[in-house]
């Protein structure tokens, strides 16, 4: 098994291995001894079995599991849901001391760690995440938040889980797609921190899968990243922007889509259309770009890449004004230098929506 350990105020371990859901009793026993436990999770992943096994194997040393199961899709990030929510842990007389389970991927993640945070004023939670998307970001971190009509993850809170299991079996029965958004994520620390993992998706037999041997290990090295990254700047005033490489674009256009690009995809297009934009402005390495493609493109990133010309530039850039990263008439964007390393430019708002607004003239 691997573990990380998040050394943050209350340490919390991060488990990486196969079978883990089994076993969860064994690796949850000291947070859900004789506790009330709810499970919250999606459609999806009920059907696969995934909730029903993890019932199972906890119920025996809680006082009681109670199960909480949602549509999937981001449009469950929303308030509703969460006053919704708020209001069943009320009624089933959950105290401070009792836990939540989120079991799923980013959406129920993001949810359940911002309900968490508010019920009582905070009471425990576990991350369970089941894409390789939520293993390798937004389980580990302690970022919580819903979406308002506005814009995504305006509400949210700085909340830790208490601890964080993957189990890498789960990933088996995600659709290939939604395995490649992952891979964004994965390639996004590439980009940000670690030029050998992006050595390591690109030079191999067949592109990274469910079934990969090295897998485990791939995932244990982007949850260190992002723990080194997070315990270096718990509350996203420095560096650990630079996990929002890509995330400027990708978030508007996961907005202009009305959410039908992926948060993956749109974050794909948002570090592409970064990496053309500094290639333009003399920012970065030559031909990065070319070999930044390919590596996306490996993994099937960007076919979504042309819808973005279609879009109305001013529901893009109205996306971006709601952005939580323009402040005062400034954005500040991440740039890629080289493979492996990205800085941190601020720039008139006006003048980055000119360069955008170029960039995507050009787009065939
Ligand atoms: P998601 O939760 O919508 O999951 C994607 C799809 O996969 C859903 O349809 C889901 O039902 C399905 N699914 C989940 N597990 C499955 C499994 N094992 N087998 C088959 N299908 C399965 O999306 P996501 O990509 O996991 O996460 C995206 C969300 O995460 C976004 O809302 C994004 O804003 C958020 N996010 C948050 C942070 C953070 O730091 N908090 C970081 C990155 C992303
Ligand atoms: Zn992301």
């Amino acid at each position: 098994m691997e573990k990380v350990t998040v050394a943050v105020e209350t340490p919390y371990d991060v488990l990486i291995d196969h079978d883990l859901l089994k076993h969860a009793a064994a690796h949850l026993e000291d947070l859900i001894q004789g506790k009330k436990v709810l499970i919250v999770t999606d459609e999806n992943v009920a059907s696969f079995g995934y909730l029903g096994n993890l019932q199972e194997a906890i119920v025996g040393i809680t006082s009681g599991v109670d199960t909480y199961v949602l549509p999937a899709g981001e449009a469950q990030k929303s308030a509703e849901n969460y006053v919704a929510l708020q209001g069943h842990l009320a009624t089933l007389n959950y105290s401070r001391s009792d836990v939540i389970i989120a079991l799923g991927g980013g959406v129920i993640g993001d949810l359940v760690g911002f309900t968490a945070a508010t019920y009582l004023r905070g009471i425990d939670y576990i991350q369970i995440p089941t894409t390789l998307l939520s293993a390798i970001d937004s389980s580990v971190g302690g970022k919580t938040a819903i979406d308002l009509p506005q814009g995504k993850n305006l509400v949210g809170a700085f909340y830790q889980p208490r601890r964080v299991l993957c189990d890498l079996d789960t990933f088996q029965t995600l659709g290939e797609t939604i395995f490649e958004d992952g891979c964004a994520e994965l390639i996004k620390y590439g980009m940000i921190l670690d030029g050998d993992l992006l050595g390591q998706l690109m030079d191999r037999e067949s592109p990274l899968n469910a079934l990969s041997g090295d897998l485990g290990a791939i995932v244990k090295r982007c949850v260190e990243i992002k723990r080194d990254v997070v315990l270096e700047d718990e509350h996203d005033l420095g560096l650990r922007q630079m996990l929002n490489f890509g995330h400027t674009i990708g978030h508007a256009v996961e907005q202009a889509s009305h959410y039908k690009v992926s948060h993956g995809r749109g974050v794909a297009t948002g570090m592409i259309l970064t990496q053309i934009m500094a290639e333009k402005e003399g920012l970065t390495e030559l031909f990065l770009t070319e070999r930044f493609n390919k590596l996306l493109n490996q993994y099937h990133l960007l076919n979504q890449l042309n819808l973005v010309k279609d879009y109305d530039f001013e529901d893009l850039t109205a996306a971006m004004t709601n952005d939580k990263k323009r402040r005062g008439g400034e954005i500040t964007e991440i740039f890629p230098d080289s493979f492996g390393k990205c800085r941190l430019e601020t720039m008139p708002f006006d003048q980055y929506a000119g360069y955008l607004a170029a960039i995507i003239a050009d787009l065939k």
